[in-house]
């Protein structure tokens, strides 16, 4: 009952083996297992057009999404918290013909017109069909971008590009079919899905899905044994937060080989705190929905606060200027980030304009995100082209160092900055604040003179606002958007 289908993506699934694949809670499905019961699903999928999976984080979407790409169905992973609105929008935009889901799950309304199939993970009866291999440029997925900066749009991920980016991080993090992954991620984005399911399956080895994060459950799966750990900066500051007074998660954390950070970019603070606690440093890698992943610290390599490392084999990546021009390197030298490899998607879905507006005449995808590198060569993300880069009093200035900086404030929780229109300096900085205690917040001119320090004069902040929270989505991805005054 095992399809060579996948077999060049997931050789382990091919072979059968009785090796543990996925665990979820209490229930794991071998190698083996996964075969028969991804394989019995592809049968029910058919030769539909393309599926949508109800991406709980549950061992029924693993299986859903390994089904379809037995199957060779593109799928599209649904975030089951998503709102309405952008529901019906990535419905509408792209018009699955079926839903998989799991038996329990109650569909909201939006769905109730598709045909659904329950997903089986214990179903065993296929009909023992051979799939022949798609094209490496057969679209695998189409999963959503995050919608921080705009509506979301639907990258179209070919297999080359999974099975390109799995292989770069297998260069780059030493990866083997000995790592257990510990995972507490959603399975709706690249990050929880490719990397933190299909990564595992690709390697052979095998993931452990917390269900929900918690520290408890980093603690206890690292200390059975688990070797990696895949964060959002979110987890690792409640890691942060917890260890002082946690030992046994110090310990476990001590133990592991590999503990990743993505998403979003981790806080200098939180990565010395647990170094510091741990010995251990957080690596960061840097990726996006449309590139899947572009740099990171190596395994191999030296950890360095707020930096996402190198260009990950296969991948060229340049810093432009405003006109197109390739900037030399130089800690002043703020840049677009532009990259080209097999790891790119094909093209948003039903967008042409935006397809062709995103990548350059040589084909190099505009990521819309600024960077700096250091002399040898790690690249240091300073923020978005589109809401973090303020122009002011003739500075370009990077929001990210200035947000690093004020989160080194003791009195400072949590902080945003962003550009406010302003008749002398063109635009005005301007942070949003939590502070560590409400009762006594900071003072402005505190935090300015601060910054002012740290950085220099022109970086410190004309304008601070005090907040509760700071508006981030489930990823912990700051939604600059929500921060009006
Ligand atoms: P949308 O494109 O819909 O506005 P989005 O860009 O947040 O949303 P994703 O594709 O999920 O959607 O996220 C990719 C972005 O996440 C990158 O462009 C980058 O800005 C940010 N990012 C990812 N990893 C890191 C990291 N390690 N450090 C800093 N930023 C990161
Ligand atoms: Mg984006």
């Amino acid at each position: 009952h095992v399809s060579p289908r996948t077999a060049t993506l997931f050789p382990a699934l091919a072979e059968g083996s009785s090796r543990p694949a996925l665990t979820f809670g209490e229930r794991t499905l071998s190698y083996a297992e996964l075969a028969a019961s991804a394989g019995a699903l592809a049968d029910l999928i058919g030769e539909a057009r393309r599926v949508a999976v109800w991406a709980t984080p549950t061992l029924e979407t693993a299986v859903g999404v390994v089904a379809a790409l037995i199957a060779g169905v593109p799928a599209v992973p649904l975030n089951p918290k998503v709102g309405e609105r952008e529901l019906a929008h990535i419905l509408r935009d792209s018009e699955p013909s079926l839903v998989l889901a799991g038996r329990g799950d109650e569909l909201p309304d939006a769905l109730a017109e598709l045909s659904r199939i329950d997903i089986e993970s214990t179903a065993t009866t296929t009909s023992g069909r051979t799939w022949p291999e798609p094209a490496p440029d057969h679209p695998a997925l189409i999963v959503y971008t995050s919608g921080t900066t705009g509506p979301p749009k639907g990258a179209v991920l070919p297999r080359r590009a999974l099975a390109s980016t799995l292989d770069a991080l297998e260069d780059a993090w030493q990866w083997t079919s000995d790592d257990v992954l510990v995972h507490g991620l959603p399975l709706f984005h690249v990050h929880g899905l490719i990397l933190g399911v299909l990564g595992p399956l690709r390697r052979g080895g095998s993931v452990r899905h917390l269900g929900r994060f918690s520290t408890e459950g980093v603690t206890r799966e690292l200390g059975a044994g688990a070797t990696m750990l895949f964060g959002v900066p979110t987890m690792y500051h409640r890691i942060a937060e917890q260890l002082p007074e946690d030992p046994a998660l110090a310990e476990a954390l001590a133990g592991a080989r590999l503990l990743v950070s993505g998403s979003a970019a981790l806080q200098a603070r939180d990565h010395e705190r647990i170094r510091t606690a741990t010995g251990r440093a957080v690596i960061e890698r840097y990726g996006m929905t449309e590139t899947l992943m572009n740099t990171s610290v190596r395994a191999d390599g030296e950890p360095r606060a707020a930096t996402v490392g190198v260009p990950l084999r296969g991948v060229e990546l340049r810093l432009v200027d405003e006109i197109g021009r390739e900037l030399p390197d130089g800690p002043d030298q703020v840049g677009e980030i532009q990259v080209r490899g097999p790891n790119l998607f094909l093209e948003y879905l039903n967008r042409p304009d935006a397809t062709a507006e995103a990548f350059t005449e040589d084909g190099f995808f505009r990521t819309g995100d600024m960077a700096v590198r250091d002399p040898d060569g790690y690249v240091r993300i300073v923020g978005r082209k589109a809401t973090d880069l303020i122009k002011s009093g003739g500075y370009k200035i990077g929001a990210g160092e200035i947000e690093n900086a004020l989160m080194e404030h003791p009195a400072v929780r949590d902080a945003a900055v962003t550009g406010e229109p302003d008749a002398d300096l063109g635009e005005r900085i301007v942070a949003w604040i939590v502070p560590a205690d409400p009762e006594q917040p900071p003072e402005q001119a505190e935090l300015a003179e601060h910054v002012a320090a740290q950085l220099a004069p022109h970086k410190r902040p004309r304008v601070v606002h005090y907040l509760a929270e700071l508006p981030r989505n489930d990823m912990g991805k700051l939604m600059k958007k929500a921060l009006h005054a």
